[in-house]
């Protein structure tokens, strides 16, 4: 993959995060690794919980905005806000 912009931000952790107490991925649930473009994220079936599993996001939003729980949570740089 090709470098691009947000490769500069320096972040001390994945711009996705997963609240694994909400997620309901072990009830069937992969409406966010279905919703993102990227494929970024998988489901780990060792926990039953989504997570990030490629740091390339392009901050399109829908994972956090369709997970019927709302465990999900993007962590948008600050200079893109
Ligand atoms: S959409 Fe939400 S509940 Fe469903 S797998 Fe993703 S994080 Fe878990
Ligand atoms: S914000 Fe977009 S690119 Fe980033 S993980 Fe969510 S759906 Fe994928």
């Amino acid at each position: 993959m090709s470098h691009t912009p947000h490769d500069i931000f320096q972040r001390s952790s994945a711009p996705v995060t997963v609240d694994e107490s909400r997620c309901i991925a072990d009830k069937g649930c992969t409406v966010c690794i279905d919703a993102c473009p990227l494929d970024l994220l998988a489901i780990d079936y060792s926990k039953g919980k989504a997570y990030m599993k490629y740091d390339e996001c392009w901050y399109c939003m829908p994972c956090e905005r369709d997970c019927p729980t709302g465990a999900i949570k993007v962590a948008i740089p600050y200079l893109l806000r």
